[in-house]
């Protein structure tokens, strides 16, 4: 079946993808399908020399693509976006197949490319700079953004479509090439998303400007953050990843923006429309199977609503089905391999052995037919003294963690309580304490995304992405995101035929 979605992509003869047994010595890596635990086919890695030759490629191709209007590199993306839009199922279909996202789900990412690639041509009419009075006569200082350079963008497995467009489509209308580093758990996606793009630069007449190199960490992860070539490495992914590649990347006194892990809360208040809340919860924590940066790992409920939320979530559970990501009514598919499952048996027992109560779920599920890596969503409730180590880390699996309290401050504090600082929300009806949670002396949500009556997922495209603490600070996607991928020049005319110099000083 993926060798037909592939074909109809044009990418049949792809030279890196191998079905059956791979020849000729290349290293390559089995792409596995988490629904049935089997392969898919195999991808050949990049070595020493093709990276060489793609990153000058990528260079020759960022001074070329950078004389070009920005408005004008606002067609390009325009017609990237098309293409896109016309190939959105195809896409869908790789991302279900390789790393086990519900259909909906899987074309709702591609969705999101859509609507990043639209944002980008708008944006490419709006790369404003500031202009700026100056203290001299006959002076004028302005602000400009200038393209950048060509950009290494490494991406986790878990958005393996959309991540690269938050990052290209912008990089693009910014005036830079790109070199994407994808997942290893994920690298059909990147294939055919790569491939779509490039063929519409290639047809304009700007080959070079989206590559890929695909490889393991040590071999080609390392070269790319260590490459003075890319002044930027934009990076998704753990924070065990971040803390190495900002160390990689500053060490050379490049720039890093880096998107790593969350663990989200929920604070639900006694006032809140539990209905609303409930709805909102489940899709949030077992979205994607528990598999999204952004996912409710913690509920921190009001003890007074507490045990009628869980009764509403626990049936909400029930009745979720898990099985073929690709089934129309599956809710749930599988994690994306069987490492993932002995994690979350793992933070189970964990939670288990420090006082944790399995409320639902807490094991492995059996699909009829389908070997691959399923779980049961599961929701733990937290000792009364709310103290449950394993709550603090991010474990990437539907498991919800539920807290009570009793003072809004006490829920505030615990939301804030972990080294990640992702996404958070508060259900409540009470707009004094929606904007206590929101305060702008920054004593409310510690988070990078704070919502009030929705989930911690789902975020829009037209926002700034990001989180703050371990989450590693960067900022992609909407409003001003743009300007980590150019560089600023602040610009001063002397038109006085005179020379002044700046703070009064006389130099005679
Ligand atoms: P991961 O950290 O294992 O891998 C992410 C990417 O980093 C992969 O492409 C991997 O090959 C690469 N990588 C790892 N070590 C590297 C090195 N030394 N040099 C260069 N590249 C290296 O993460 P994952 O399992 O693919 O994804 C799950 C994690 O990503 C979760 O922690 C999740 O929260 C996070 N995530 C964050 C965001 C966000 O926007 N904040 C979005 C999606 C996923």
């Amino acid at each position: 079946m993926i060798r037909d979605v592939l074909a109809s992509l044009g990418l049949s003869s792809d030279p890196r993808v191998v079905f059956g047994s791979p020849s000729g010595g290349a290293a390559c890596a089995v792409v596995n399908d988490p629904t049935t635990g089997r392969p898919l086919c195999s991808v050949r890695l990049d070595d020493e020399h093709s990276y060489a030759r793609t990153i000058t490629q990528s260079v020759e191709a960022f001074r070329r693509w950078r004389e070009v209007p920005a408005p004008v590199r606002g067609q390009l993306v325009r017609a990237i976006g098309e293409e896109f839009r016309k190939r959105k199922a195809a896409i869908g279909a790789i991302i279900t197949a390789e790393v086990g996202k519900i259909t909906s789900e899987a074309v709702g990412e591609v969705q999101e490319t859509i609507d990043i690639a639209d944002f980008a041509v708008g944006l490419s009419r709006q790369l404003y700079g500031l202009t700026m009075p100056s203290e001299r006569p006959g002076h004028a200082m302005r602000e400009q953004w200038l393209p950048l350079g060509p950009v290494g963008v490494i991406s986790a497995f878990n958005f393996p479509n959309a991540v690269w467009a938050w990052n290209a489509m912008i990089a693009a209308v910014c005036g830079d090439s790109v070199v994407w580093k994808p997942s290893l758990l994920a690298p059909l996606t990147a294939l055919a998303t790569n491939a779509l793009a490039e063929r519409v630069a290639a047809g304009m007449g700007h080959p070079g400007l989206f590559s890929l190199v695909m490889g393991t960490d040590d071999v080609i992860g390392e070269r790319l953050i260590a490459d003075a070539r890319l002044p930027l490495i934009s990076a998704t992914g753990s924070c065990r990843m971040g803390r190495r590649v900002g160390q990689a990347v500053a060490a050379r006194l490049g720039r890093s923006l880096l998107e790593l892990g969350g663990n989200n809360a929920a604070i639900v208040h006694s006032d809140a429309d539990l209905a609303l809340a409930s709805r909102a919860i489940v899709f949030a924590a077992v979205g994607t199977c528990g598999q999204r940066c952004t996912t409710t790992r913690r509920l921190i409920v009001h003890e007074k609503v507490a045990d009628e939320l869980v009764t509403r979530l626990s049936k909400a559970y029930g009745s979720i089905r898990i099985g073929n990501p690709a089934e129309e009514g599956t809710l749930v598919g599988p994690l994306i391999h069987p490492r993932a499952v002995e994690e979350f048996l793992a933070a189970v027992a964990a939670a288990k052995s420090q006082g944790g109560q399995v409320i639902v779920g807490g094991t492995r599920a059996t699909v009829p037919s389908l070997a691959g890596n399923f779980v049961q969503p599961t929701i733990i409730r937290a000792p009364a003294n709310n103290q449950l180590p394993i709550a603090m880390q991010e474990t990437f699996a539907p498991i919800l963690y539920v807290f009570t309290y009793r003072d809004p401050e006490e829920a505030i504090a615990l939301q804030n309580s972990v080294s990640q600082g992702l996404s958070s929300a508060i259900f409540t009806s009470n707009a004094s304490l929606a904007e206590r949670f929101l305060s702008p002396a920054g004593t409310g949500s510690d988070c990078g995304l704070a919502y009030v009556n929705m989930g911690t997922s789902g975020a829009e495209i037209g926002g700034a992405f990001g989180g703050e603490k371990e989450t590693g600070g960067g900022r992609e996607s909407g409003s001003d995101s743009w300007k980590a991928y150019m560089r600023r020049q602040t610009c001063s005319i002397n038109f006085s035929g005179k020379l002044e110099l700046a703070q009064g000083i006389r130099f005679e």
